[in-house]
């Protein structure tokens, strides 16, 4: 646990780079607005979490799961079972909660205020992938640290969990279409990328499904799983209908605006 930060670091870095090139490389649609203003905008809100994360939480979340092991609180904590099913356990359990943490995203109007930063986004790639607002970055940390808390996740399964979690939603945001015969047998376990501009769909029974970050399980167990659009993947329309002005809403301060602006929006 000592190298927790350089394999966070690492798996990131490493991630992000090998989907940037692949996109650079062959990219699956064309974005309508500049790489600058959209790269600026979605980094500058990873830092703006980054920052805010900081300051306002002084606790990580395997330091948590540590100090929980010590003092036995939790599930996991309390019962005995052998360690790697706990981690497996874990890692589902953690899965199925960040499921419904998103469609609950999408169902709230308030939360969907935070989440439509992320689908307001005209293109998708990797960087759509870390563009949240702050304040969702937050409360989506506050909901983790419930849920390690309660179930007594080991600090092992949250890095585990952590990251690959990331590294899928960077994963399926890339702006690339795999070949057939990757794709195919791919999304029998995972969400795709062409699956997960399904849900970047500007329509709104689109955008409200295939809301798994990493295995698509979940989105078939509770039936929100959809694996064709009305319109094939070179043509979807992403975004969202209420910003059609794709330019005015790609600044960084546009997008730190944007929960507290009012706007019918018609994700219900
Ligand atoms: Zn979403």
């Amino acid at each position: 646990m000592t190298n927790e930060l350089w394999w966070r670091l690492g798996c990131f870095f490493s991630v992000l780079a090998l989907m940037m090139l692949f996109e650079w490389y062959k990219p699956a649609r064309k974005s309508v607005i500049g790489l600058r203003q959209r790269w600026s905008a979605n980094f500058g809100l990873v830092l703006a979490s980054s920052v805010l994360t900081r300051l306002s939480i002084p606790i990580g979340l395997t330091a948590l799961a540590l100090y929980n092991a010590q003092q036995g609180i939790g599930l996991f904590n309390i019962i005995n079972l052998p360690n790697w099913l706990i981690i497996v356990l874990s890692l589902l359990l953690l899965d199925i909660v960040i499921y419904w943490q998103h469609r609950l995203f999408h169902q709230i109007p308030f939360l969907w205020r935070f989440h439509r930063v992320h689908h307001a986004d005209a293109h998708v790639d990797t960087s759509t992938g870390l563009r949240f607002h702050p304040l969702e970055i937050l409360l989506s940390i506050g909901v983790k640290m419930i849920a390690v808390s309660a179930l007594g996740v080991p600090a092992m399964a949250v890095l585990i969990f952590e990251i690959s979690l990331n590294a899928l939603a960077l994963f399926n945001h890339a702006n690339i279409r795999l070949p057939n015969v990757i794709e195919k047998p791919l999304r029998l376990i995972l969400m795709t990328q062409i699956l997960h501009r399904i849900h970047h769909s500007q329509v709104v029974t689109e955008t409200n499904s295939n809301y798994g970050f990493s295995v698509i399980w979940w989105d078939k167990l509770f039936g929100s799983y959809k694996d064709k659009a009305i319109k094939s993947d070179n043509e979807l329309a992403l975004g969202l209908i209420e910003y059609p002005e794709a330019k005015q809403n790609a600044s960084f301060i546009a997008l730190l605006l944007m929960p507290f602006k009012n706007k019918s929006f018609k994700n219900k």
